[in-house]
This record gives structure tokens, C-alpha cells and sequence, in this order.
């Protein structure tokens, strides 16, 4: 098959002496070579702590239950941590949200791209920085060599953004980790970081797997998109099936709430009642408390992520 990644019965919970949540509820997927896979919903519904179980920085507190990641012919959730260490920023980087939190502030922003190249290369001094100069221009910064010199605060915020993107593809990762890369940013900025990305995933061939609450701007980059509730999947189809034949009621929901031109400013129309956290294994729909067509079996049995037409799956006993 194409698939790069394989994310197999990825289950991920955290524990203290008082409770226990379960973030990631057996979750499978796959990423494709150069597809773009959007992970969407709310916050605390475990996309977020999915893509750091791939990029293996998973807090302490976390506690892995089940689950395995293929990765060209090797399970890299179950390797040694130096292991995941030549992976991590080689073949899979990571993009965040706040750049000046990630960046480095003493150090030129030229200097912390040549640092992630370093690294994991043997490069001499002229070399590194003739392709560091390559990077920033690459990333739409421009006049190189001025940049190379600023230090993060001095450039602006979409600018760091983009000198982020610089480190994360400095060494042409196979997968690019984007977790609302651009919700900081304000929606002019917004659109240029996605066309950055998209020009990227076009050259590198790198596959993207971008994390949005968003279902808006994952329209604008994802070839397919998986929805996920209270730590489990309960929607996966393409970008064109899932937007124009939505098949779970929460899907609905959030389509509903993407922002309109015409809204603009006001506030968003948001989903009543909140995510539940789920402590163990359950015989109910996690979404029922919310749902507007509940019927009794919802409160019986929980749905499994069922085919419901080619490619498109859904965990609903009603659509
Ligand atoms: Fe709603 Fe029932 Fe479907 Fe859950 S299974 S989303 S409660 S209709």
C-alpha cells in the first residue's frame, strides 16, 4: 500500500491516586506518502496527545495501554528513546501553535535552523550555511542573510512561524506535525502559512498531519479528515465526502460552527454541554448527552467506527 503511517488500537490514558482518563481511545489510522490527514475537534478530544504519541514525546504522566505506530517496517511507539531521538526532527518534525515558546530567544533565528540540520548531519560551517540561507528562502522570508541574523522577538509572528517550518522541514521529514500552526495568527497570515505548507507538502513530498479545532481551515489543506470525540475517532472520509455528506451527528455540529465571512465578529455558534472524560471502557455513544437524534440504543451499546459507504466511516448506530 502507499501508506507511510500506520497507527494501529493506539490507546493512551492518564492516571493519578484520583482518576484516570483514557485520552486516546483505540484509534487506528493511516497516513499516506505526501497526503495531508486533518485531525480535528474540540480541545481535550486527544488529537493533540495522538500526534505527540507518533512523535514519541508523550509527557511522563502518560501511560501507552495499547497500541502500535508502523513506520518503514518498525513499530516506533514500542523502540528506545534514542531511537525515537533520530527519528524525531529527521523524519518526523513537529510545528506548534506559539512559535516564541518553541523557538529558542537568545539564539539567531539563522543558527537554530542550522542547529536541527546539525543535529542529525555531519555538515562543514560554509555548507550549513548556504543551505540554511536556502531554507529561510524556501519558508518566504524574505532577504535571507537579514534574517539568518534576527533573533526570534524581532521578527514578527507570522515570520516566526514560518522560520518554524524552516527547522521542521530542514531535514526533509517524511511526516510534518502541525498543531494549530496558525490559530495564533490572524486570518490574512493564517491563509499564507497554509499556502506555505501546501507548497511544501507539493516539493518535499512530506505528508502533513494537521491538528485544527477548525474544520474551516482544515478545508482549505486536508485531502482527508478524521474526527475525533472524547479521545476516540468518530469520523474518517475525504475532504469532499466528509464536508458535503457528513455521516456523525458531531461532524454536523462542527461544520455548523465554522465561522462565516458574514459573521465575522461576532461570536461562534458553539456545541451546548461539554466533552466528557471517559475513565474506562463504555457501553454508550460518548457523544449522546449531546446528540439532538439520540435514541435508546445510543444509551446501550457504544458504536464502532463502521465503513458506511467507500472510504467513509463513521461510529453511529443512526447514519
Ligand atoms: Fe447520536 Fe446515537 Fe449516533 Fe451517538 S450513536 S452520535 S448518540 S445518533
Amino acid at each position: 500500500s502507499n501508506s507511510l503511517f500506520s497507527i494501529e488500537n493506539l490507546t493512551i490514558s492518564f492516571e493519578n491516586e484520583k482518576k484516570k482518563i483514557i485520552a486516546v481511545n483505540d484509534v487506528s489510522f493511516d497516513i499516506g506518502k505526501s497526503e495531508i490527514v486533518g485531525l480535528v475537534g474540540e480541545s481535550g478530544c486527544g488529537k493533540t496527545v495522538t500526534s505527540l504519541g507518533i512523535i514519541g514525546l508523550l509527557p511522563n504522566s502518560a501511560n501507552i495501554n495499547s497500541g502500535k505506530i508502523h513506520y518503514n517496517g518498525k513499530d516506533i511507539l514500542n523502540i528506545k528513546e534514542d531511537e525515537k531521538r533520530k527519528i524525531r526532527g529527521k523524519e518526523i518534525s513537529m510545528i506548534f501553535q506559539e512559535p516564541m515558546t518553541s523557538l529558542n530567544p537568545l539564539w539567531k533565528c539563522g543558527n537554530q535552523i542550522g542547529e536541527a540540520i546539525k543535529l542529525h548531519n555531519k555538515i562543514d560551517k560554509k555548507d550549513l550555511k548556504s543551505r540554511v540561507l536556502k531554507i529561510i528562502k524556501n519558508v518566504g522570508l524574505p532577504n535571507p542573510e537579514t534574517i539568518y541574523s534576527k533573533y526570534p522577538h524581532e521578527l514578527s509572528g507570522g515570520q516566526r512561524q514560518r522560520v518554524m517550518i524552516g527547522i521542521a522541514i530542514a531535514n526533509h521529514p517524511d511526516l510534518i506535525i502541525a498543531d494549530e500552526p496558525t490559530t495564533a495568527l490572524d486570518v490574512t497570515i493564517q491563509s499564507q502559512i497554509l499556502e506555505l505548507l501546501k507548497k511544501i507538502n507539493e516539493e518535499e513530498k512530506s505528508s502533513i498531519l494537521f491538528i485544527s479545532h477548525d474544520l474551516g481551515v482544515i478545508n482549505d489543506i486536508a485531502d482527508r479528515v478524521i474526527v475525533m470525540y472524547a479521545g476516540f475517532i468518530v469520523e474518517i472520509a475525504s475532504r469532499g465526502d466528509l464536508y458535503s455528506e457528513p455521516k456523525h451527528p458531531y461532524t454536523l455540529k462542527l461544520l455548523q460552527s465554522i465561522p462565516l465571512p458574514e459573521k465575522k465578529g461576532k461570536e461562534l455558534e458553539s456545541i451546548p454541554g461539554i466533552v466528557p472524560r471517559i475513565e474506562s471502557h463504555i457501553d454508550y455513544c460518548p457523544f449522546v448527552d449531546r446528540c439532538s437524534i439520540a435514541k435508546e440504543i445510543c444509551r446501550e451499546k457504544l458504536p464502532l467506527l463502521e465503513e458506511k459507504s467507500d472510504k467513509h466511516f463513521a461510529r453511529c448506530h443512526l447514519t
